[in-house]
């Protein structure tokens, strides 16, 4: 890759630059324990605003839906940027990066109109309702079902895990809607709105002490026929274009994070004794290239996808490196940084609680046996596994 910007890209950079100057806000300084979380919501959600205004959320998106067509090096600009000004997260991500990417591939006209905007300005928070309690990997083994009732689909059953469920708008919902086909035939995708009548969301409190994610019942809730995301019973494509998305997306804002623990780390180890420690030299000299190479590798990743419109099995690569890079960095830490590391008066708690979240990096957007199944198969052309 010829990463030499040309003058445009240096336009686009320099503008980017100046509008983060000008409209990055001051890093929250509040509490995000999750009992007062309320207030820094609302803190992500005003930022995500302003970068949807500013053009700046969902740049990858076709000009008309609010992005401004933007290609693989921009995004990569994009992404260093948001570092350089240590710009907070946009909290729509799922939406920003999964739900919308799905909706402009698979939507109706009247479906992009109505939601897209409200994804970019943050007005409405999505969420993603596939795994249930049997069907987790095997997500084709979902028992949630719809049935048609005139121009609606009445949904009963449960799904779990769903991130960001209490504070959603919509669901991107997997329901069994053909009970006789194939597992993988008889699925439909469908857009719901959390409020109706029936939903029921109950957080699931994590080891971190967070409850980000949920259980959500659903007791004949209504959904519009005109809400079916792709086509009846072939959701499973729609899925798939989800969760492709997933994997490749999650990558470029995740390794600015991880960028910026590795560097507050180097910084602390330089200043103690630590630093002359040849464990301790060795873990973050490691950590370094494993963080370059994901950095690469999710460039690479980028590239697919502005070439072919579609992500490819990069992401789940990348997706693998990412997890097991944050288990093995958070590790590290632990040890680099000493015992008071593990209390939640050190530093805001954000040492233990990176560690502890770590936990379930090789769980979200698909285990890493199953990331390595996918890799067995379509990139070294293995048969499928029993
Ligand atoms: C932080 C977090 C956020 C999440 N957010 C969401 C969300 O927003 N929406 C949503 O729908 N889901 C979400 N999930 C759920 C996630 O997608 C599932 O947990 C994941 O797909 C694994 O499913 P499971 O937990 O049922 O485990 P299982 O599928 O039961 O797997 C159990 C174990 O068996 C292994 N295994 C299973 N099948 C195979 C196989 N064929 N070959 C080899 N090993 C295998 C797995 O790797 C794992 O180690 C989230 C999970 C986490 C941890």
């Amino acid at each position: 890759m010829d990463l030499n910007l040309t003058p445009e890209q240096l336009q686009f950079r320099d503008e980017l630059r100046a509008w983060l100057q000008s409209n990055a806000p001051q890093p929250w300084s509040g509490s995000t324990a999750e009992e007062d979380k309320g207030p820094y919501f609302e803190y992500l959600r005003g930022w995500q605003r302003k970068a949807g205004e500013g053009g700046w959320a969902a740049i990858s998106w076709p000009k008309e839906y609010g992005g401004r067509d933007a290609k693989l090096i921009e995004m990569a600009i994009l992404q260093e940027e948001w570092a350089r000004a240590e710009a907070p997260p946009l909290i729509n991500s799922l939406g920003l990066y999964l739900i919308g990417p799905t909706i402009i591939a698979v939507g109706t006209d009247e479906q992009k109109s109505r939601f897209l905007p409200k994804i970019v300005s943050a007005e409405e928070i999505w969420c993603q309702g596939f795994s249930e309690p049997n069907a987790g990997s095997d997500v084709a083994s979902l028992a949630t079902k719809a049935t048609l009732d005139g121009d609606h689909f009445v949904i009963n059953g449960q799904k779990i895990w769903t991130s960001l469920a209490h504070v959603a708008d919509w669901c991107l919902l997997l329901v069994r809607t053909d009970p006789e086909a194939p597992k993988h035939k008889g699925i439909t995708a469908l857009l719901v709105d959390m409020r109706s009548p029936g939903v029921t969301v109950r957080p699931l409190r994590q080891m971190t002490g967070d409850a980000s994610f949920n259980e959500v019942f659903f007791d004949n809730v209504r959904a519009p026929v005109a809400n079916v995301l792709g086509e009846v019973d072939k959701g499973w494509q729609t899925a798939i274009t989800t969760l492709m998305n997933e994997r490749a997306n999650l990558g470029g804002g995740i390794s600015i994070l991880f960028k910026r623990n590795l560097d507050e780390l180097i910084e602390r180890v330089r200043q103690t004794k630590r630093g002359k420690n040849p464990l301790y030299r060795q873990k973050l000299a490691q950590a370094y290239i494993e963080l370059e190479v994901f950095r690469l590798t999710n460039m690479r990743s980028l590239t697919r996808i502005s070439q072919t419109g579609a992500p490819g099995p990069e992401g789940s690569i990348l997706k693998l490196q990412w997890s097991e890079f944050n288990q093995r960095f958070q590790q590290t830490a632990m040890e680099a940084l000493g015992p008071h590391a593990q209390l939640w008066g050190f530093d805001g708690g954000r040492w233990v609680f990176n560690y502890l979240r770590a936990r379930a990096n090789t769980i979200e957007a698909g285990t890493s046996e199953i990331l390595r199944n996918i890799v067995a198969e379509r990139v070294l052309g293995l048969p499928k596994s029993y």
